[in-house]
């Protein structure tokens, strides 16, 4: 499938973002082989630059694929879809008038299959998998990851291997079981998982930003939001980061659409929030550091961003620092409090990740850090209905005659 001739992807390589130097992108291929550190894919951006219009995309179907030719599929029957991606983009005027911010949005991620963001790393993941000929998957996850691999791997064919902590919410280790995926559960947190992983060559490793193709999915977060906003991008994001992908993915896309012509040089401040419980970015942040040193004994509800070290750190403080933006730490009874707060004010039951974003555009408002009038963009990366344990069931029991139901308000 071509449009005026252009390829189904303009595809050219992978390129390490710390030494630059270049590899094969039609091999399978995790991280650097000099350095170590994250590859990135490249894309013959001059020539899509002549071909693609940014107008054509909202006559396409309404998933991520509509910008196949800035995805790394190079064949349109390898594409693996569940309907990934285009989620809505939401005006939140109530929580706004609550927080003194007019112009406060949110992008509710929680639409996507599986109930995450994590859909559109996976489907793209899995699709260049099964176009490279892998037949064998493994990561290990907080959850939502495991979750939509074990899903789409179960679409396109293949097996899925994946290592979770045993306190990981119900619905995503259900959500693995269900789709046949090989998930086991272990006392640890990521990082041990991701050793387990790492310990076996018969798997293929796509563990966030190790493997390069996740991180195309989530930047099509970035494209969409340019779309939805008539490609004028909003003045600050505010994104729940643990392994970092969302954040630097759509960074990656403010860059691509730049040198496409699409948008000019201005970029939206990226806020990155985690929990006071695992805050190893916003530690980093403030000591002035571009790694971040392992965080000991990390805990949160929010267990997206239970990341206690992560591989793409310096991706993400240059991301932040590179925008102007801040990396800011939030409780989790913030972010309870917050959950409810939404709930009420617009009618929307977040994940304590999305949540956490409430809790720091609160903040960066009080201290002045976002103006009132100032655009300002929340992910609600996932939805609360993922995490149902975090919240009562528990109702007030009427008579079934009705007799003591309690009269209207005045
Ligand atoms: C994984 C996850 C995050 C963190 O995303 P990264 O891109 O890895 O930083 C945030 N929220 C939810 C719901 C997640 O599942
Ligand atoms: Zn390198």
């Amino acid at each position: 499938m071509s449009v005026n001739g252009a390829p189904f992807s303009y595809l050219t390589g992978l390129e390490c973002t710390n030494c630059g130097l270049s590899h094969d992108a039609d091999a399978p291929n995790n991280v650097c082989r000099v350095c170590g550190k994250v590859l990135y894919a490249r894309y013959d951006l001059a020539s899509a630059r002549r071909t693609l219009d940014r107008d054509c995309f909202r006559d396409r179907p309404a998933d991520l694929w509509r910008y196949h030719e800035l995805l790394p599929i190079r064949q349109p029957d390898n594409v693996i879809t569940l309907g990934e991606g285009v989620t809505p983009l939401l005006r939140m005027p109530r929580l706004g008038e609550s927080l003194g911010l007019k112009n406060l949005w949110m992008k509710d991620e929680s639409l996507n299959p599986t109930g995450s963001f994590k859909a559109r790393g996976m489907a793209v993941a899995v699709s260049r998998a099964r176009e490279l000929g892998l037949k064998r998957l493994a990561a290990p996850s907080a959850g939502n990851a495991g979750a939509a691999l074990a899903t789409y791997a179960a679409r396109a064919g293949l097996e899925a291997w994946i290592f979770m902590p045993a306190d990981t919410p119900r619905v995503p280790l259900i959500e693995c079981r269900l789709a046949g995926a090989r998930a086991f559960v272990l006392d640890g947190l990521i990082n041990d998982a991701g050793r387990i992983v790492r310990s076996r060559s018969s798997w293929f490793d796509v563990s966030t930003l190790r493997e390069p193709y996740r991180v195309e999915g989530k930047k099509t977060m970035g494209y969409e939001l340019a779309e939805q906003f008539a490609w004028s991008l909003p003045d600050a994001i505010i994104y729940p980061t643990g392994g970092g992908t969302g954040l630097v993915g759509m960074v990656k896309a403010f860059d691509e659409m730049e040198t496409l012509g699409w948008i000019g040089s201005k970029r939206p401040r990226m806020y990155s929030v985690q929990s006071s419980g695992c805050a190893p970015i916003v530690r980093a942040f403030e000591a002035g550091r571009r790694d971040a040193p392992i965080w000991e004994n990390a805990r949160t509800i929010a267990s997206g961003l239970r990341v206690p070290a992560a591989i793409g750190d310096y991706l993400m403080l240059d991301a932040i620092r590179r925008t102007d933006g801040v990396a800011l730490a939030v409780d989790d009874d913030e972010i309870m409090a917050a959950t409810d707060l939404v709930a009420v004010r617009e009618g929307a039951w977040l994940s304590p990740e999305g949540a956490a974003t409430i809790c720091a555009a609160q903040r960066l408002r009080e201290d002045g850090t976002l103006k009132a009038h100032e655009t300002v963009v929340l992910f609600n990366t996932g939805g609360g209905m993922v995490y149902p344990d975090l919240q009562s069931a528990t109702l007030p029991r009427v008579a079934i005659d009705g007799r003591d139901v309690p009269e209207c308000d005045p």
